[in-house]
């Protein structure tokens, strides 16, 4: 984010995000493949407003070795709330989009060893990157959502988002217990498998229907 007031979400006219919230392990095939149990309530963490970027440039430091993208449905929150049910909770939702959740994996394995929280290794500059949205009325169910990220023009993730642990409605209401979720924020929702390295020089495009959402990064390493 470039300016010192809040970044407006694309597609969103008017809605500011404050606070970015990710779950882990919401695919059972991608917690298997990184040896992990699925997990019996979500798993949160956040990143930094520093870390968003929107279809921008993925900066990677050199002392990263196992930088990995995550291509995740991105939703944003457009009314306040606290304690939402499960019922009431898509209407908190103003739009959907997409996001590449980017994670040093060394740093997070060196991290989930010594039980320290992995915010280091997925809270750097330009780590969530995130395309425009679309308005919710857009989207008739959020489980019924395709997602596709390629890699240098090689597909690498297929997401459908029925095969969610925690559906969009449970994630905002158990999220909501603890926060109060506020209007603008985003709830990265969990990848799929496929999971994979990125090099300088890369590019990503992810695709998602429906909403003809487009999302095009490319990935640069810092010297
Ligand atoms: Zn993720």
């Amino acid at each position: 984010m470039a300016s010192s007031s809040l970044p407006e979400l694309p597609g969103l006219p008017g809605l500011q995000t404050r606070n970015i919230y990710c779950i882990g392990r919401n695919y059972d095939a991608h917690a298997r493949e990184l040896n992990n149990p699925v997990p019996v309530r979500p798993v949160l963490f956040n990143k930094p407003l520093a870390s968003l970027s929107f279809d921008g440039e993925i900066l990677l430091p050199p002392f990263i070795s196992e930088p990995h993208y995550e291509t995740e449905l991105v939703v944003a929150i457009g009314k306040e709330g606290k304690n939402i049910s499960q019922d009431d909770a898509l209407d908190h939702v103003a739009g959907y989009g997409l996001g590449i959740d980017v994670t040093a994996r060394d740093i997070q394995h060196e991290l989930k060893k010594a039980s320290h929280p992995w915010f280091l290794a997925k809270g750097m500059d330009t780590f969530a990157q995130v395309s425009s949205f679309v308005t919710a009325d857009a989207v008739d169910d959020p489980q019924k959502i395709i997602f596709t990220m390629s890699l240098n023009g090689k597909r690498k993730q297929t997401g459908n988002t029925s095969e969610m642990v925690f559906p969009v409605k449970e994630q905002i209401s158990y999220l909501s217990r603890f926060v109060t979720l506020q209007s603008g924020d985003l709830l990265f929702t969990g990848t799929p498998k496929g999971v994979g390295a990125l090099r300088g020089g890369d590019l990503l495009q992810a695709e998602m229907m429906p909403g003809d959402v487009t999302l095009n990064v490319r990935v640069k390493s810092i010297i």
